[in-house]
């Protein structure tokens, strides 16, 4: 029988402590911070700025968010729908709508106070490039509507153009000022996406802001189109999730938001993160306006 993996989302940021050590001494902090983060999920930041001016200037930190394969089950999600999810019931035999949906305008969460873009519209970087044989055009266009998602739900003109580039680079040890989203391999297994957001989190809110996020597919998983065939990764599904990063928001992991796209779960055939749901809304037009 063949076992469903299961997508965990957990933010980690390791808490940067300026002058406390240099680079090479904040990775085992951040082992340290990583370790806790799996047990209860808690975001971590870590500040690269103050440690290693060569490769950022000070006040400069990066929070990062790993999704992790977990667990196995499928669950019915709120419309009678038997759904791959977190859960110990492996049957859609009795799956019906008989759950009262829950309000769930408050589920969202920000990466911080004032932690957001600025500067507007945020363009951004697609590398098609990948194992799975998808065609360019297909890429793109995921990432594109998971992108317009968001922007759709507010007044802002929150995402602007895109460009194609087969060289692009995935920062995490330093800003390049370019949004990237590619595939790639991440040392760490069973992790099926990794978003890093730069920006400056620190001092008076009107003064942080979001500087750049970069995004990694994980190459373990196959990737393609769900709606076509279940059993791929969805990536226009993690896309949205991961770009909702990009635009300052955090995970969710309580249950009952586990119909938002930032819902810090995911699994193969997943594609209900695509559409935004009702505390994404909310937390979006928070962040840049109605
Ligand atoms: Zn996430």
């Amino acid at each position: 029988m063949k076992k469903i993996v299961l997508g965990i989302l957990i933010g980690i940021v390791v808490l940067g402590l300026s002058g406390v050590a240099g680079a090479g001494k904040l990775i085992p902090m951040a082992d340290q911070a990583r370790e806790k983060a799996k047990a209860d999920n808690s975001p971590i930041i870590e500040k690269t700025g103050d440690g290693d001016l060569a490769l950022a200037p000070s006040g400069l930190e990066k929070v990062v968010f790993i999704h992790y394969k977990k667990g196995y089950g499928r669950v019915c999600d709120y419309d009678g729908v038997c759904e791959p999810e977190l859960g110990e019931n492996p049957s859609c035999a009795d799956c019906k709508k008989d759950k009262e949906e829950p309000d769930t305008s408050s589920c969202y969460a920000f990466l911080g106070r004032g932690v957001e873009w600025k500067e507007l519209p945020v363009d951004y970087v697609v590398d098609p490039d990948n194992l799975d044989g998808l065609e360019e055009e297909f890429v793109i266009n995921a990432i594109f509507l998971g992108a317009e998602e968001w922007d759709k739900h507010t007044s802002a003109d929150l995402f602007g153009s895109y460009t194609v580039d087969y060289n692009s680079t995935w920062d995490s040890d330093a800003p390049d000022g370019r949004n990237e989203l590619l595939f790639g391999d991440y040392p760490e297994d069973g992790v099926i996406a990794v978003a890093i957001i730069w920006g400056y989190f620190g001092g008076r809110p009107s003064n942080r802001r979001i500087v750049e996020f970069d995004i990694l597919f994980d190459t373990d998983f196959t990737w393609g189109d769900a709606t076509v065939d279940p059993a791929v990764m969805d990536l226009q599904n993690i896309a949205t999730h991961e770009i909702g990063h990009g635009a300052g928001l955090a995970d969710l992991y309580d249950t009952v938001c586990a119909e938002e796209t930032m819902y810090g779960y995911s699994n193969y055939g997943e594609v209900k993160k695509r559409d935004l749901n009702v505390g994404d809304i909310t937390g979006i037009q928070a962040l840049y306006g109605e």
